[in-house]
């Protein structure tokens, strides 16, 4: 449609769960193919591009530790996880025709670009879609801190949080059947009641520089353009 798009350049942060379709482990190839079409539909709009994407569908380092694990090396192991979705995710973008790089917080040279921050912000000028993937690099984070980090460092306007509900609720909506959406919270509302919407050192990092999340439904086809086009329904924390 004709709706004007006031973003110029966004982080759209995913789970590694949402890359898993049905199934309890893992990567859907036609559900990693459906996100790209929809990072597709939003670049065609002209906006600038990053991305994160999670590990969970592959490791998650609590889990490892919860296990007998050393935390450290079990977050290690997340942060590989991570990278293998961001090499999944960017064959899914090249194969619509999309130009993209995966830049890597733990150097793997044949792999993926190292992590240079000016070197990033090029790519994004030159329309390529920036996937940075092994999270910050340090273990005891979460790639919600990394796509908090990345997005203040690249100047994104905003983060675009996917999730399988449109927004944060008062309750679990899939629970609670009078479970309330908010249009808008506050950072600090999310800390004080622990609203699910992503952990607190990545709420507090966005709090800090003024960075909107907007917490919207990946599950909904043709969402994510529909939301940066002003259109749906969602939930916008700053
Ligand atoms: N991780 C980490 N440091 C980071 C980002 C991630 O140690 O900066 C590890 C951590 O073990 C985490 C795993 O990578 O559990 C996968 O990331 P996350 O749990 O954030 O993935 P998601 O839940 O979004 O799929």
């Amino acid at each position: 449609g004709g709706a004007k798009v006031t973003y110029r350049r966004v982080m759209l942060k995913i789970s590694g769960e949402a890359l898993m379709g049905d199934q309890g482990y893992g990567l859907h190839p036609p559900t990693v193919a459906r996100i790209a079409s929809e990072v597709k539909s939003v670049h065609d709009l002209g906006v600038e591009i990053c991305m994160v994407i999670g590990g969970g569908n592959i490791f998650r380092g609590l889990q490892g530790s919860a296990q007998g694990m050393e935390r450290a090396t079990a977050d290690y192991m997340g942060m590989l996880a991570t990278v293998m979705n961001a090499l999944a995710m960017q064959a899914a973008l090249e194969a619509r025709g999309m130009h993209s790089r995966v830049i890597s917080a733990i150097r793997m040279d044949e792999v993926a670009e190292p992590y240079i921050r000016r070197r990033a912000v090029r790519h994004l000028e030159k329309k390529r879609v920036c996937i940075f993937a092994a999270g910050t690099g340090n273990p005891y984070f979460t790639t919600d801190t990394a796509a908090t980090l990345r997005a203040n460092e690249m100047n994104c306007e905003a983060i675009f949080k996917g999730t399988k509900v449109d927004g944060v609720y008062d309750k679990d909506p899939n629970k609670h059947a009078d479970a309330k959406r908010y249009d808008n919270v506050t950072y600090d509302e999310v800390l004080q009641q622990h609203l699910g919407v992503m952990d607190a050192s990545a709420i507090a990092l966005a709090r800090d520089n003024n960075l909107p999340i907007i917490v919207f439904s990946l599950d909904e086809p043709g969402g994510f353009r529909g939301i940066l086009s002003g259109q749906g329904t969602y939930t916008k924390v700053q």
